[in-house]
């Protein structure tokens, strides 16, 4: 890996050579997440936006140079990355804006944008020499570790807690991964995760603790660039729950911006459930994300509920570097989002994913986007990934299917009663 110089802690800025390290700074344990560095000219003469639009490799591995792998490793075969990016012009009106995209990262193959890390993941651990790859997760890392894992025909250990979605365990299950539902919540899960890898040496995917995972999801980032034709955008909508998708998409932009392919950094804006609000309370509060004591999580958004974010600093960074702002949205935003964002654009998300559409109607209501801002919005996961929340998020609209008896006089009475179909013939 020439392209790259090593890894930095965030704590104490120490940088360790690739191979060094595997997870976390010595010094500083779990809070001590790594960044990891590139060279940036070396990766510039040997690559331009042209040439990963040639690649022979798929999806997010067209981007290869600008990943931290060995230029052997063989990656899982299943097809990553390469998600459509929509503009919304009646959704953008509605809010009295011009320019919105939304990207929709639910197309992944598990249907969450925890495909491209966990893809990393998959490439890592072989590249380590590992056996059983592992993860806590809140659903769908899970999920897409065990689909990854299927593919590169690999064993994986699961840590949930019980109480995630179950369209998300059955995904685990059917792909054959061994499940352990704990009693507890996505933190108390993400410990004992970490107990038994230091344990047994099983490879960890864990958010936060694995430095490659932002590295995995920063690949996002560079689609959404090259989709604009790299124009760069202004501001960039991501919900946040552990916050490495967020740091995730700092660190692809920021990539780029060193690289020169993109002319200026967008505002980022991390969006956080009311109920799950670590990040959004210590940017307000002024407190300092590393020593501030965990909160209690509860929000309908499980995919975002953290109760002390595991990529924080990375998290908290990309919003303060770029003069974004965390934003709070209330579960019922959250579902009310659901709807309005697969009426006006077709893309149907899970809650964690409709929240960065909550966070962009909060944020154009306070004017922290203006009409000529170009905004993107990633759509992280699928809806069909909680279908009883998707349910609630309809009944919440209004919207319930209308029962008929099964011949043609119910039918005409039923479009007579709703007025079905008028003004449309
Ligand atoms: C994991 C996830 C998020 C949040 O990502 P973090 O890196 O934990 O902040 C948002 N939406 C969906 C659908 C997710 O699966
Ligand atoms: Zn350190």
């Amino acid at each position: 890996m020439d392209h790259v110089v090593g890894l930095r802690c965030l704590v104490c800025g120490e940088v360790y050579a690739p191979g060094k390290v595997e997870y976390v700074c010595p010094h500083h344990g779990v809070d001590g997440t790594l960044d990891v560095l590139y060279d940036y000219e070396r990766i510039g003469a040997s690559c331009s936006p042209k040439d990963l639009r040639r690649s022979a490799e798929q999806g997010m591995w067209r981007f290869r140079p600008l990943l931290p792998i060995e230029p052997g490793s063989e990656v899982p075969p299943l097809l990553v990355g390469d998600t459509p990016m929509y503009p919304v012009p009646r959704l953008a009106a509605s809010l009295g804006l011009r320019q919105v995209w939304v990207k929709d990262d639910g197309r992944n193959p598990t249907a969450s944008l925890k495909d491209r890390p966990s893809a990393l993941a998959v490439v890592k651990a072989a590249e380590a020499g590992a056996g059983l790859l592992t993860t806590a997760s809140t659903g769908n890392a899970a999920a897409a570790l065990s689909g990854l894992c299927a593919a590169a025909g690999r064993p994986c250990l699961i840590f949930v807690p019980a109480s995630a979605p179950p369209a998300k365990v059955a995904q685990l299950l059917n792909y054959g991964a061994t499940v352990l539902a704990v009693q507890g919540n996505y933190d108390q899960a993400f410990e004992l995760c970490l107990e038994g890898s230091a344990a047994h040496g099983w490879y960890n995917r864990s958010t936060g603790i694995n430095p490659y995972m932002s590295e995995g999801k920063k690949t996002v980032a560079y689609e959404v660039c090259e989709q604009l034709g790299w124009q760069a955008l202004d501001a960039v909508f991501v919900s946040v729950g552990d916050g490495c998708i967020l740091g995730g998409v700092h660190k692809g932009l920021r990539d780029l911006l060193a690289l020169g392919w993109i002319d200026h950094m967008p505002r980022l804006y991390g969006v956080q459930a009311a109920g799950s609000n670590f990040l959004a309370e210590a940017w307000e509060r002024g407190e300092d994300p590393l020593t501030k004591a965990p909160i209690d999580a509860h929000t309908v958004a499980d995919s975002i509920s953290a109760g002390l974010p595991r990529d924080r600093l990375k998290a908290f960074a990309a919003v303060e570097e770029t003069e974004g702002a965390f934003v709070t949205v209330s579960d019922e935003e959250i579902l009310a989002a659901i709807p309005v964002l697969a009426r006006g654009s077709g893309v149907f998300a899970e809650p964690a994913a409709a929240a960065a559409w909550a966070g962009l109607v909060r944020a154009a209501d306070f004017g922290l986007v203006g009409p000529d801002d170009r905004v993107a919005v990633i759509s992280t996961g699928s809806g069909l990934k909680d279908v009883a929340a998707a349910r609630r998020a309809a009944e919440q609209a209004g919207a319930a299917p209308i029962e008929i008896a099964a011949d043609r006089e119910a039918l005409e009475r039923a479009l007579a009663d709703h007025g079905i179909g008028r003004g449309e013939a």
